[in-house]
């Protein structure tokens, strides 16, 4: 039974393509906590990973995820609270693994820090210079020229002034920089400030540090080669990330698409409006992992499909937890109708994993099977 998904990009439900699966997923800047919204992303990214292997154990899954380590956010934060932004970047990465870690979400096959592949951006801006699709401005930064891509917004399908007005929202906003031929090109390589606090490394065009999109397109090309089967993020990545990506990678290697599918998971929200930092009304993982199991946790995101746009509540957890105590009790119970249990699990996750349906297959089955198809959504089933 082919896996389909739903692909942002052209508005369909896609057939995930034949062969090796290579995955890339945008994973976290490590300058605070991570909360609810990042454990959605995670888990569903993890739980697809879980699907894929499970219905094609004989398929290859290559699933890289990069660390933001070197961004405009980390630095602010770094500042405010006067600590030294690897420190910081360390410490938050830290907590984040060991959080992804208590709800059992595997590791990638390569989880890669952005320092680690400044070569490869290097590599990637040259050649967006030579097809004339970036210049360089004073001060050594290099700007992508968005007017070279006729598709820019075909992802995000937004207008020019509602990408503007998004653009100028950013931690990084610079639409106003007078350096640009636009306001919506984004910085490629971004000049030493000159400040002593400041990380650069050496380039062609003078000091520096990357701009956030191209350690993407870089860590994607490293590792997986010019085009990927599947990549995904959480919803508010599609503009201006993912776009630009997009416009990166494809003029940089004239391979069309980047990616296959494109994968994009909901915000959770709270009080009414999108768990964020800026609006300060998040729920901690670590905090959640105090009084509840990874099961709990799990099967309270698992139950909203990722595409839904969901308000979190403290009661729907509770739910959750009786539910995965419920399933634990009934690994020891009888095993039956495994077989259309299995079908019907399987056909649930072939149908752009549909977990809140695979979940209704769990509660009519136990014994061993209950186990198997319980793992296969990342759930321990232990008391
Ligand atoms: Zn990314």
């Amino acid at each position: 039974m082919p896996l389909f998904l739903n692909d942002t990009l052209s508005a369909t439900r896609k057939a995930v393509p034949e062969g090796p699966i290579k995955l890339y997923v945008c994973g976290v800047t490590p300058y605070d906590t991570t909360h609810l919204g990042h454990a959605f992303t995670f888990v569903h990214f993890d739980t697809l990973v879980r699907a894929m292997r499970w219905l094609a154990p004989e398929r290859q899954v290559t699933y890289v995820q990069n660390v933001t380590d070197i961004d405009d956010s980390i630095l602010q934060r770094a500042r405010t609270l006067q600590m030294d932004w690897r420190s910081l970047g360390d410490e938050q990465l830290e907590q984040y693994l060991a959080d992804m870690r208590d709800l059992n979400v595997a590791e990638p096959t390569h989880l890669v820090r952005a320092t680690a592949s400044i070569p490869t951006m290097l590599k990637i801006i040259k050649l967006l210079l030579e097809r004339e699709a970036a210049y360089v401005v004073d001060r050594g930064s290099v700007f992508f020229r968005v007017r070279s891509v006729p598709t820019y917004g075909e992802l995000s399908k937004l207008s020019r002034e509602a990408m503007l007005e998004i653009a100028s929202q950013q931690d990084d906003a610079d639409v106003d920089d007078p350096r640009k031929e636009d306001p919506l090109d984004f910085a490629l390589w971004k000049g030493w400030s000159g400040q002593p606090d400041e990380p650069c490394w050496e380039s062609p065009w003078g000091s520096g540090r990357p701009g956030w999109h191209i350690e993407c397109s870089a860590l994607a090309y490293q590792y997986l080669g010019e085009q990927v089967t599947i990549h995904g993020g959480g919803a508010d990545l599609m503009f201006p990330h993912h776009e630009s990506e997009i416009a990166e990678s494809e003029t940089a290697f004239q391979k069309r698409p980047f990616a296959q599918i494109w994968s994009h998971v909901a915000m959770v929200r709270k009080d009414g409006e999108k768990m964020s930092k800026s609006l300060g009304n998040m729920v901690f993982v670590r905090e959640l992992l105090r009084n509840y199991s990874a099961d709990a946790i799990r099967l309270n995101l698992l139950q909203h499909h990722y595409h839904e746009v969901w308000e979190w509540s403290p009661a729907a957890l509770d739910e959750a937890a009786r539910l995965a105590r419920h399933l634990a009790t009934a690994t020891r119970g009888p095993d039956v109708s495994a077989d259309i249990a299995r079908e019907n699990f399987a056909a649930a996750l072939s149908d752009d994993l549909d977990t809140p349906r695979a979940m209704r297959v769990l509660e009519s089955v136990g014994g061993e099977t209950l186990r198997e198809l319980g793992g296969v959504l990342g759930l321990a089933l232990t008391d």
